[in-house]
């Protein structure tokens, strides 16, 4: 089938190609999908788009005025969607709803060793030739207690990870998974998670629900030694109210792999231009801040999966088979 795939770069094409094999007529285009580009799609009945797509009713409507009956999302969460209009189009949604939840869960487990024990400081550090450890003093996670919220795949890779660092584990889920009642995790309310963990990983999708999750009273609610970790979306977090916990020493170290704002700064080369979001240039000046332009799913292995189900799915929509990745109005999670 034709297909426009929306905001792609060299290594999407790569992948896409490779699990192609010339099969649909691919075209690429790096620019995102949003108002002003869905008249690119005119003609095409397959679009296939990313994290950082629009896919709202307006577009959706310009989607299927241009011929568009396939929306192939090339990710797990499908917050960008309004599910709704798209069934309202006729406009079929498919995602692909799992691959290496190891991509993510190791990066953020990267993430909590780089910012616990300063690697990506001493790395600037030992290059001018300051060999000094003012600064750079860590602690052991075995001992510590890690808080997981959302204890689905990517949730449990992690936990089993933390889990042989000899960490104890406490979790918060809808469901209790028994693969983490298992590893000894103690499933606890979100509130009792917040107070005692010394690091909480969020893995949970972006609902209604859980929306600004972490704001300034579950900040508050942190050990001012805690760390908070992102690689889940960015909209879990008021990321304006880390700001002045921040400031005041409240919270003792953040890594963001997703940004609620992301859609207009990730995956582009800014460094020649300015940035006007002020939330994430403050962020970026504390030293106990580690931002990534989410990065976290970006694994040979997880692209490799990514490509061969999106490829997939357009074979089976074409052929008018159906699959688990068609999304539905009524699942209306990310
Ligand atoms: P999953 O569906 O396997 O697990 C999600 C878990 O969250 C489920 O166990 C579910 O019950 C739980 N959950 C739902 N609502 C909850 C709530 N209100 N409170 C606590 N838990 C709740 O999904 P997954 O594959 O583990 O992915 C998790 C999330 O990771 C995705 O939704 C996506 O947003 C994010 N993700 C990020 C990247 C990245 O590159 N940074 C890549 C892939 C996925």
């Amino acid at each position: 089938m034709k297909t426009l795939v929306y905001s792609s770069r060299r290594y999407d094409r790569d992948f896409l190609e490779e699990a192609n094999n010339s099969q649909h007529e691919m075209h690429f285009v790096e620019a995102r999908l949003e108002p002003d580009t869905a008249r690119l799609a005119s003609g095409f009945p397959v679009v296939c788009c990313f994290v950082q797509d629009t896919l709202d009713s307006g577009v959706l409507r310009q989607l299927k005025e241009g011929g568009t009956t396939l929306v192939a999302l090339r990710a797990t969460g499908f917050n960008n969607v309004d599910l709704e209009a798209a069934g309202n189009y006729g406009i079929t949604v498919m995602r692909v709803s799992q691959y290496s939840p190891y991509s993510v869960a190791e990066f953020a487990v990267g993430m909590i060793l780089a910012m616990n024990r300063n690697i990506h400081r001493a790395y600037q550090r030992v290059r001018e030739g300051n060999f000094s450890l003012n600064g750079l003093l860590g602690y052991d996670l075995h001992g510590k207690t890690v808080g997981v919220v959302g204890t689905g795949r990517i949730g449990t890779a992690f936990a089993r990870i933390m889990n042989g660092f000899g960490c104890h584990l406490l979790g918060h889920d809808k469901y209790q998974n028994p693969d983490c009642l298992q590893l000894g995790m103690q499933y606890v309310s979100v509130e009792e998670l917040l107070l005692n963990s010394d690091i909480i990983s969020l893995h949970c999708p972006l609902t209604p629900e859980t929306h600004h999750l972490i704001n300034e009273n579950t900040i508050a609610l942190m050990k001012p030694t805690a760390m908070l970790v992102n690689t889940s979306r960015g909209a879990l977090v008021d990321t304006q109210a880390l700001i002045p916990h921040l400031k005041k020493c409240r919270l003792c170290a953040v890594c963001l792999d997703v940004y609620e704002e992301e859609s207009d700064i990730y995956y582009r080369d800014l460094s020649d231009e300015i940035i006007p979001d002020d939330i994430i240039m403050r962020l970026l000046t504390f030293p106990n801040v580690l931002v990534t332009g989410h990065q976290a799913f970006f694994t040979r292995e997880a692209m490799r999966t990514i490509a061969g189900s999106t490829v997939r799915n357009i074979d089976d929509f074409a052929e008018g088979r159906t699959n688990e990745n068609v999304l539905k109005p009524e699942k209306v999670i990310a």
